[in-house]
């Protein structure tokens, strides 16, 4: 049953562009809320981009995304799933980062997710860039290690930046294998390209087990095969879904700091997340969006519709 508290404002009772926006329009749940520890699904803002190594930005992509997702409604149309009607659903607001300090913002991210996943709410996160996945698998992964369906033009497995330094939103899932987060061997990563600084990212990678399909791979397969390996790989068991916008062409997405070329359009991103339907992702992350890089606003909007295709699948995913 649906609980009237936890539906989004209808667009037929206040016109979408009005109102204070909230993540696709539902009910904001401060931590304190009384409601709180009746949320299901929670949408979690993290404005942070103190990872970013080239072109930042990405921390005002909560902002972003909570207007554009506004004019998200409650029904998916090919599926046909309702998720305001399968699982109460709150925007749980932001965590509010350091933008002056790496390790105190990670510090900050896993202790508001611990709080979350106390009260048995599953996070759907909106960044940020790439480093913020770390400091939330920390929280999520404290039972053992997750799989993971990564969609990216970046394997964002590097060792290490300028000479040392760990965390960077190059380096996340390196750090989440080291840290025994992420089970190399349920880990897929799809959409993969772009020049490169050298091989030794994919190379480290295949060589824990991760398996890693490049879009060329990908268009030559096509998405229906890709995705049946990517069901494959991460089974049945707890599994995260990170999605950077950059796997994306920047044709649709411009609006990220290190957009790369002949990637998947905005429908085949739809197809990519549709296929997970089923399987059992606890939790989810869209990151990457940088408002400033794309006035139009055109990828805020594709990142929140493809928000829409995440939270459906975790509606659907068994409780
Ligand atoms: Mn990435
Ligand atoms: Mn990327």
């Amino acid at each position: 049953m649906s609980d009237p508290f936890f539906q989004p404002v209808s667009g037929f009772d206040l016109p979408r562009f009005a109102g204070v926006p909230s993540f696709m329009r539902l009910p904001y749940l401060p931590p304190d809320h009384p409601r709180v520890a009746e949320v299901e699904i929670g949408l979690i803002g993290v404005p942070w981009d103190s990872g970013t190594t080239n072109r930042p930005g990405a921390r005002h992509g909560p902002r972003a995304l909570r207007d554009a997702s506004t004019m998200i409604r409650a029904v998916h149309p090919v599926s046909g799933v309702a998720p305001f009607s399968v699982c109460n659903c709150a925007d749980l607001g932001d965590v509010g980062p350091n933008p002056a300090d790496i390790q105190d913002s990670m510090a900050r991210i896993t202790a508001f997710y611990q709080a979350v996943m106390a009260r048995g709410t599953r996070p759907l996160t909106v960044g940020g860039d790439h480093l913020t996945s770390l400091p939330v698998l920390r929280a999520l992964a404290q039972d053992g290690s997750l799989g993971m369906v990564h969609f990216d033009a970046h394997t964002d497995l590097f060792h290490s930046y300028f000479g040392g330094t760990m965390y960077t939103h190059g380096t996340p899932f390196r750090r989440a294998i080291e840290e025994g987060l992420l089970d190399p061997t349920r880990i897929i990563q799809i959409g993969i390209r772009g020049t490169m600084y050298d091989d030794e990212d994919i190379t480290w990678g295949r060589a824990q087990g991760v398996t890693i399909i490049t879009v060329d791979e990908m268009f030559a397969r096509g998405i229906d095969d890709v995705m049946a390996q990517a069901r494959s790989v991460v089974g049945d068991k707890p599994t995260y879904c990170s999605f950077d916008i950059d796997f994306v062409d920047p044709a649709y997405a411009p609006g990220t700091g290190t957009p790369e070329v002949g990637g998947p359009t905005s429908y085949q991103a739809q197809q990519v997340v549709r296929a997970l339907a089923g399987l059992n992702i606890i939790a989810a992350d869209m990151v990457e969006v940088s408002p400033p890089f794309d006035p139009s606003g055109g990828t805020a909007w594709l990142g929140a519709s493809i928000l829409f295709e995440l939270l459906c699948v975790m509606a659907q995913a068994p409780k």
